[in-house]
This record gives structure tokens, sequence and C-alpha cells, in this order.
């Protein structure tokens, strides 16, 4: 890499939607002229905005490939250099990744990690609770809650599995409606009993930050589709088949499904720069990190706040990381020739959440859309996502 930023390429760590974003636009903008390595711990890009179809992932003949992509195929036509690794540290004086594969040494850095389930120090949660922020732990979920279904018919008594799903934001919302309205005895070939399913919301407004509209629609589908909300108490302890709330109120499961939050990874938390909320990166209007030009942050990592709205935090999602992507793109080139840096303008496009597999509720600028139009929506948002990444092209949706 030429200019003030030194010698060697542009590193891309992690491989998600705006990583994958950045290598893309970089490669697709320079023409391939920009060195550029992207480095993730799994040789796939995870389509983790689908991560919730529980139901699809349970059902026999499901597998992981469905939720993935690999990352060979998305750029067996360019010049971006693959390189698998879990990334352990980043050293921004000395300019060098530090991988479990080896030391690679950047020009540019973007760093796009995502993040990890924060569990707020609730004592059991991480033991005891199942996730769906990564494949991996969607799929020990399908395969958990498949086995209890197994055994469903044999309870005693009347008694069906319950599920408490812990978190009332949109992964909270997607998961425990999938679990509710699967048809269980077609994902296990038996005679099920149809799971109990609770949403336990905690002390945040349910759904906090959506139009009022979207929540309201959302609240109704929920409750069309079988979930019970329990709303205003967080979760005090957790235990092997039970969690307690703190008013004390003890509820006994057979999975519980922790969707209370994020927090950025460790290797981002340990970095001696500015922090927002749960660890994220601090950037600056541009996404470059303070004080470290050509080392930018994107994506849920990454903490923007948005100049023209009262310093508000732009919301983690793929959209945002799709956006964020394109403009860290252009500002690495811009880095890279000595040209003045863009900011980064934010707006949303639209929101959808779906609630089972036919039902959904959103928005789309200023229309409120619900049921099978918002599922159908979000459906071919998702498709056209994957499409498009495949074909190596990038994607403006989702
Ligand atoms: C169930 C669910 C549904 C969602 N639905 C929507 C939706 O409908 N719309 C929407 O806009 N958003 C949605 N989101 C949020 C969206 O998935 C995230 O905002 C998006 O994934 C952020 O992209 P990212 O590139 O920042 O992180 P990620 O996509 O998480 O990518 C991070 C990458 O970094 C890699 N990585 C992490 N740590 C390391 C390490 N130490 N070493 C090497 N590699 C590492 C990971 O393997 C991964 O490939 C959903 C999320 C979930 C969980």
């Amino acid at each position: 890499m030429r200019s003030e930023l030194g010698e060697g390429p542009l590193v891309v760590a992690g491989a998600g939607y705006a990583g994958l974003t950045v290598a893309q636009e970089v490669h697709r903008r320079s023409r391939g002229a920009l060195p550029t390595v992207l480095v993730d711990r799994h040789p796939v890009h995870v389509l983790r905005t689908e991560l919730y179809e529980i139901g699809r992932m349970a059902a026999e003949g499901s597998r992981s490939a469905d939720w993935i992509v690999p990352l060979a195929e998305v750029f067996d036509r360019s010049l971006v250099e693959l390189r698998e690794g879990e990334v352990e540290g980043i050293d921004l004086e000395a300019r060098t990744l530090t991988l479990s594969s080896g030391e690679i040494a950047f020009g540019a850095l973007v760093v796009a990690l995502g993040n990890v389930a924060a569990y707020y120090g609730v004592e059991g949660a991480r033991e005891h609770t199942h996730q769906v922020y990564r494949l991996s732990g969607a799929l020990a979920l399908a395969r958990r809650l498949r086995e209890v279904m197994l055994g469903s018919a044999d309870l005693p008594g009347e008694r069906r599995p319950r599920v408490l799903v812990v978190g009332g934001g949109a992964t909270g919302t997607e998961v425990a409606a999938e679990i509710a309205t699967t048809n269980w005895a077609a994902v296990t070939g038996r005679p099920t009993r149809p799971p109990d399913v609770f949403l336990i919301t905690g002390s945040l407004p349910f759904l906090a930050g959506l139009p009022p509209g979207v929540v309201e629609r959302a609240r109704s589908l929920l409750g069309r589709a079988g979930v019970s909300l329990v709303f205003g108490l967080n979760v005090r302890r957790v235990e092997s088949d039970r969690l307690t709330l703190e008013d004390g109120t003890t509820l006994v499961f057979d999975v519980a499904v922790w969707c209370a939050g994020l927090e950025a990874p460790p290797v981002a938390r340990q970095l001696p720069v500015a922090h927002g909320h749960a660890g994220r990166l601090a950037v600056d209007a541009c996404l470059e990190l303070p004080g470290h030009p050509g080392v930018f942050a994107v994506g849920d990592v990454a903490e923007w706040k948005d100049p023209g709205d009262d310093g508000s935090v732009v919301p983690a999602t793929a959209q945002v990381a799709l956006a964020e992507a394109r403009v860290a793109a252009q500002n690495v080139i811009a880095r890279w020739n000595g040209a003045p840096l863009v900011p980064f303008r934010y707006r949303q496009r639209g929101l959808v959440v779906a609630v089972g597999p036919r039902r959904a509720a959103g928005a789309l600028g200023p229309l409120t859309l619900w049921s099978s139009p918002a599922a159908l929506l979000k459906r071919a948002v998702q498709r056209e996502y994957s499409r498009a990444v495949s074909h190596g092209e990038t994607s403006g949706v989702i």
C-alpha cells in the first residue's frame, strides 16, 4: 500500500456483511490494484440475518450449507486474498494483526468483527441458554429443540414442552415466533405436543427503537402465534432447568434461548482506543478510528454517532453494516490516493421483523407493513442478498 499509510496490504478483519462488502467494493473500485486480504475464522460468509429459522434448521434434510456462502465462491474471480484464522490481537502502533495462523502486517485495516452475546453478569446465563448469534449456536438450538419435541408426546399428563426466549428485541421476537409456529410433527415425523413459548422482554420497552405501529402489529401477531409475553422484568439467574426473574418468580423450562443483547468481541474491547456502548469501537464521521489514519471500523463492532440527529447511535443491523462498508471502502481508497475522506450518512430504508414463516411486521418509509406482504418483502430481500453475494456482486439490499 502506498501513500502515508506505509507498507502492507489492506487487511479486512471479518467476512460478515460489513467485511465482505468492504473487500468487494475496494476490489471493484480499485479494479484489483489495491492488495486486499480478507481474514475470517471460517472460510464462509454466514447469512446471519436468517439464523432465526430454527424450525427449518431442525427439519431433517436441512444442512448448515443453507445458511452460508463459501468465500472462495464469492471471490473466485477477484484478486482478494482469503486468509483463515482467528484474530487474536491487533497492534495499532506496529500495524500488525496476530492471527491463530500467524502474523500479518497491514497498510490499512478495516475492523469488521461483528459482536458476541452479552450476558451482563447474569449467573448461569452463558452455561444454560442457547443463542442464535452464531451459526453453531443456532444449529445447536435446533438440535436441542428437535430432541425435546421428539420426546414431547411422552411427557406426563397434559404437560407440553416449555421454551423461554429472553430478550424483547427483533431477534427474540423472531426466534420465539419461529419456535411457536413450526409444525414440529412435520419436522420430527412423529406426533408431538406443541410447545408453550414465552418471550421475556426484560426491563427495556418491547422492540425498543421501532415505530409504534410496527411494535403494535408485532405484538398482535405474536399473540396469534401463541407466544406469551412477560414484560418488565429482567432475568436474575439461570439454572439448568429454570430461570429466576428479578421479582423472585421462577420459570421452569425445557429450552431457554438468550437473545438479550450483544457486545463487541474481546479483541475489539481490548484495543486502547475510545469505546462506545458495549465496548463498540467509537469511530469518527468517516468511520475511521480517531488518531489512527487508515484504520476503520464498520458494522456491529463500530459505533457511529449521527451528527445530524442529536448524536444518536445507528442500530447494529446488517442494513447499517452494508451502508457503512461502502463508505469505508471509498475512504480506504481515498487514504490510498491521499484524497479527502467522505463522511458516512445513514438513512434507514425500512425494517421488517419476521413473526413466523408467513407473517411479519415492518416499516417501509412512512408505511407500516404487516402480515403476509411484510413476510414476502423480508423473504425477497433475503433471497436477493444471498443471490447477489453468491455471484460475487455487492448487494444494496437487506
Ligand atoms: C437472528 C438474527 C436476525 C437478524 N435479522 C436482521 C435483519 O432482518 N436485518 C438486519 O439489517 N439485521 C439483522 N440482524 C443483525 C445482523 O445480522 C448484523 O447486524 C450483521 O450481521 C452485522 O454485520 P457485521 O459484518 O458487522 O458482523 P457479522 O455478520 O457478525 O460478521 C462478523 C464476522 O467476523 C468474524 N469474526 C468475528 N470474530 C473473529 C475473530 N476473532 N477472528 C476471525 N474472525 C472473526 C465472524 O466469523 C464473522 O464472519 C439479525 C441478527 C440476528 C442474530
